[in-house]
């Protein structure tokens, strides 16, 4: 075994790749980033009926998306190849033979088994109704990063290859871990009832054993279920699609099962590969939160610098209608800066600044209501024209105060009952960037045509 850390994601590609997958590929990931040692990638392809080309292309995609590099494996190489399961066949005959000729198989109903060293004895089995052959075979000890020393003793002999010629998963996983040095199994929590087999491989091949590490489970937002691929934000391209930033959904899978030491839930990437150990992996199930995962998400897009938002920004409203070549470039990013802080996503963006590119943007009616209760808002509107439109433009902050301060005395009125009638006129909701800056943005046409319209 190398004394570098060999790290590996080894999926299957019988499914969208999922945030739990992205889990176990992060963690193994940021493994090797922090020990200096390498992240390989395995495609575990040997279910030929549920393989399909196109989920293995989804998953490179979203590795790659979520920055996640391999340094070994499909379309990038290595000294350890073919890296997928289904181009080494050979390599599976080979170790087969070793097994075979340490006399650790036999044949029987066309498959292959693994026999188990230990004392044998026949028990009835109540579920199958008949006696089975057992095997009283030594513990196996597995000294688990994560879940602590597990033991467990195999008491059954096991398939190593289907009457179908097929390999099964148990025993070409330990021969890839073996041959391409594996120093660390980072896997699912599922996978640690397998383990005691694995061990029990490895030994009979006279292989060294790696260290292991099971990742507990995530479980669904609310009741006790593990999350499926059914449920939202289950699927890492659903947030690619949705506009999320990939350091953001990297950083929240970090959080699954994992706290910086600092504190800090919202970080840079190096910070996390500097503090991540496995040791401090969380043996307690993980549950999965979609409004933290928005609010971290929110906090990546507020530390952007504003240029690098705008590079994001630009195709999402392009994408809506809202801007194209014609909206000027200067417009478009005053818009953005405004926007940067208050929008919750990229994926809510266009929906939030629609109306600063277009008359016509939606009235929200639960806020006209709350405006109403507190007095007609056009009548406010109304009352407050004649003052705006004497400002030379709208760029001034203390002079639109002071408009508003003489309308206010002029009807009686607090100035602050003019401040979301006018919002609301000129961008159909009752929230968003500070009002002054709305009004120097939107420019005093824009934004006395829109009051005009709304007083009727
Ligand atoms: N192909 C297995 C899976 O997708 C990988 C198991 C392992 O990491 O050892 O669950």
């Amino acid at each position: 075994m190398s004394s570098t850390v060999r790290t590996r994601f080894a999926p299957s590609p019988t499914g969208f790749f999922h945030i739990g997958s992205a889990r176990t590929a992060l963690f193994n990931w940021l493994f090797a980033r922090h020990t200096g040692g390498k992240f390989i990638l395995r495609v575990e392809d040997t279910d030929t009926e549920r393989n399909r080309d196109e989920y293995l292309q989804v998953i490179y995609n979203s590795l790659r998306w979520l920055g996640m590099d391999w340094d070994e494996g499909p379309e990038v190489g290595g000294a350890f190849g073919p890296y997928k399961q289904s181009e080494r066949k050979e390599i599976y005959q080979e170790y087969l033979k070793k097994l075979r000729d340490t006399g650790r198989t036999y044949e029987k109903d066309g498959a292959v088994w693994f026999r188990l060293e230990g004392e044998r004895y026949t028990e009835f089995d109540s579920f199958l109704g008949r006696e089975m052959e057992k095997v009283k075979a030594a513990p196996v000890v597995i000294d688990d990063l994560i879940r602590g020393r597990v033991e467990r003793a195999e008491d059954r002999d096991f398939v190593l290859v289907r009457n179908n010629g097929e390999p099964v998963f148990h025993f070409v996983n330990v021969v890839d871990d073996i041959t391409m040095q594996m120093t660390h199994v980072v896997r699912g929590e599922d996978h640690l009832s397998n383990t005691s087999k694995h061990v029990e491989l490895y030994q009979a091949l006279g292989a060294p054993v790696p260290k292991f590490a099971h990742i507990p489970l995530i479980l669904k937002t609310d009741g006790p279920g593990k999350m499926s691929k059914r449920d939202r934000g289950a699927l890492i391209e659903e947030y690619q699609n949705r506009h999320f930033l990939p350091a953001a959904v990297r950083n929240y899978l970090c959080l699954l099962g994992w706290t910086p030491k600092d504190g800090r839930e919202v970080l840079p990437i190096e910070d996390i590969i500097g503090q991540f150990e496995l040791s401090d992996v969380h043996q307690s199930n993980a549950r999965f939160d979609e409004k933290k995962m928005a609010f971290i998400n929110q906090q990546h897009l507020r530390a952007l610098p504003v240029e690098t938002f705008a590079w994001l920004a630009a195709p999402v409203l392009q994408q809506a209608g809202l801007v194209d070549e014609k909206t000027d470039e200067n417009y478009l990013q005053a818009v953005l800066g405004l926007c940067q802080e208050k929008a919750p996503g990229l994926e809510v963006l266009a929906d939030v600044c629609r109306y600063f590119f277009t008359e016509e943007f939606p009235f929200d009616e639960a806020t006209r209501s709350k405006l109403s209760k507190k007095g007609d808002p056009a009548e406010r509107v109304r009352q407050l024209l004649p003052a705006l439109e004497q400002l030379p433009d709208l760029r001034d902050a203390a002079a639109i105060d002071a408009a508003i301060e003489k309308t206010a005395a002029q009807y009686g009125a607090k100035p602050g009952e003019y401040f979301a009638p006018l919002r609301f006129a000129i961008s159909g909701v009752g929230g968003g960037p500070h009002l002054h800056d709305v009004l120097r943005v939107l420019g005093k046409e824009k934004v006395l045509t829109r009051a005009r319209r709304f007083v009727g």
